[in-house]
């Protein structure tokens, strides 16, 4: 089984778009929506729920009234604030530490699993997939993101299936390494903006210190061929491998606006032909 990210080094590069492109193309292929603060495949995927888990990310103090005597050496312990003086626990302050149940005197605290979002089993016209939502406040999408990537496997492993296509959050914070940690392939999606190669060089350190083989696609290349010049040369010059440009061409928006891929809504177009030649090289790449 073959693991396969797509990740960028910031929001609103066409990761999704260019993800959701690869889906219709690829064959016996479980799709991972790894983007858990902002998930969005779903909306071109539309995938029909077959099973809901309950994730709980962080342990949550619960203070025993009756057995309390009021010390306040929680309230004093707390890292983060989050115990006030009448000793409450503030639960979007909480960070799940512990401490409080350590310090108390009279064992007045327990902790109990906090509801911190869902993950959901899922079928697409493409194949099964597997999604998750994580509540209002809560921090935990690193913790979430290992979650859809265990569910994800289990699934490939249960139906037999090849690749496993993960749409990975931008950035380079916690979900990203737990997005790429242990993974065959990571694609990186940039654009010819001036800022491109700064993100572009902090995910690749990423990619490197986790030991992952990177390969970069340039979206919308046409939009600035000074800029897409310099992104290629600092590839050529780290000996990373530039596997796709991605002409800007409105047919990506309309496909959205209608809930289609690129690929479904235009076979021939440009986008497309270029998406078909990109996924073919990923292939090769892991079988090799
Ligand atoms: S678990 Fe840690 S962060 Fe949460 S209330 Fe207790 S001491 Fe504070
Ligand atoms: S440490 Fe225990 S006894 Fe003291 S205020 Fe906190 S909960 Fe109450």
């Amino acid at each position: 089984m073959r693991e396969i990210v797509v990740i960028s080094g910031k929001g609103g590069t066409g990761k999704t778009s260019i993800t959701a492109g690869f889906a219709s193309l690829a064959k016996d292929t479980v799709f991972a929506d790894c983007d858990v603060d902002a998930p969005d495949l779903h909306l071109i995927l539309k995938p029909k729920i077959k099973e809901t888990i309950g994730f709980h990310g962080l342990k949550l103090p619960v203070i025993d009234r009756a057995v309390c005597t009021n010390c306040k050496r929680c309230y004093e312990s707390c890292k983060f604030d989050a115990i006030d003086e009448d000793i409450n626990v503030i639960k979007e302050r909480c960070e799940g530490c512990g401490v409080c149940t350590y310090v108390c005197p009279v064992n007045a605290i327990d902790v109990v699993d906090r509801d911190s979002g869902f993950v959901y089993i899922s079928e697409t016209r493409f194949g099964p997939m597997v999604h998750a939502i994580l509540n209002t406040a809560e921090e935990t999408s690193g913790k979430l993101v290992a979650e859809v990537r265990k569910n994800a496997k289990k699934l490939a492993e249960q139906e037999n299936m090849e690749n496993i296509l993960i749409d990975g959050p931008p950035g380079i914070g916690c979900p990203v390494t737990s997005s790429i940690t242990g993974v065959d392939l990571v694609l990186i999606v940039t654009e010819p903006t001036l800022s491109a190669i700064h993100d572009l060089e902090r995910v690749l350190e990423v990619a490197d210190h986790f030991s992952v083989p990177a390969v970069v696609c340039i979206n919308k290349y046409d939009i600035n061929r000074e800029n897409t010049e310099k992104i290629e040369v600092y590839c050529r010059n780290n000996n990373v491998e530039v596997i796709g440009r991605i002409p800007y061409d409105t047919e990506v928006t309309e496909a959205m606006v209608v809930e289609k891929t690129i690929v479904e809504y235009s076979s021939s177009g440009r986008v497309s032909k270029v998406l078909m030649d990109m996924w073919r090289k990923i292939e090769e790449k892991l079988k090799s």
